[in-house]
């Protein structure tokens, strides 16, 4: 791979003119074709011709997708406090701060979404006296995979609703963590938090 300095230039093909052109490397503010945002100050080629940006090199691939993560919106949902009491705990009992809280609920997400077998009796947890209450807390989770892992889950569990899904999740933890129903997982994510904390 050719890495380019600014001021180095290039032939590249022209959407604008139409033409293959000498485009020469300068940080500019790309927006998005998508209109989400402008990436800052990233190299890109520019067409001596019109001076319209005509080149993304391979180099500024890790710059843009790392703007466009950023942009991805958390997924949230409202519970009831004890909810986020369970989840509280669990990170506790883990071994780990409530910093853990949101690692432990993508990892659920993450391994139930390719367990369809485990993720089928998400709703039956949802019957429990412990699924009720107001919703009065907030939780919050971010990353790149999250929002593909709950639609998968969602399809492999038939829970349509994200709240559902979060709540059956929380109890699935409480279950596993708290109750300690199967030490085998929990040893796996004392391991895990171990290794990450
Ligand atoms: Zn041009």
């Amino acid at each position: 791979m050719k890495i380019f300095k600014v001021g180095d230039s290039q032939r590249a093909i022209c959407e604008h003119c139409g033409s293959i052109q000498p485009a020469t490397f300068k940080l500019r503010d790309v927006p998005l074709s998508d209109g989400s945002g402008v990436v800052k100050k990233v190299l890109v080629g520019v067409c001596d011709e019109c001076d319209q940006v005509c080149l993304l090199p391979h180099q500024s691939v890790p710059a843009v997708q790392k703007h466009l993560e950023a942009q991805r919106k958390a997924v949230e949902c409202r519970l009831p406090a004890h909810m986020l009491d369970i989840l509280g705990l669990a990170a506790f009992e883990l071994g780990g701060s409530s910093d853990f809280v949101p690692g432990l609920v993508k990892y659920y997400v993450h391994k139930l979404a390719h367990d369809p077998g485990e993720a089928s009796r998400l709703p039956l947890l949802l019957e429990s006296e412990l699924a009720q209450g107001k919703a009065e807390k907030r939780l919050s989770l971010k990353g790149r995979r999250i929002a593909d892992d709950i639609g998968q889950l969602k399809a492999a569990a038939h829970v349509e609703n994200t709240t559902d899904l979060m709540k059956s999740i929380i109890l699935l933890i409480n279950e596993d963590v708290l109750m300690e129903r199967r030490p085998r997982s929990i040893q796996n994510l004392k391991e895990i938090f171990a290794a990450v904390a």
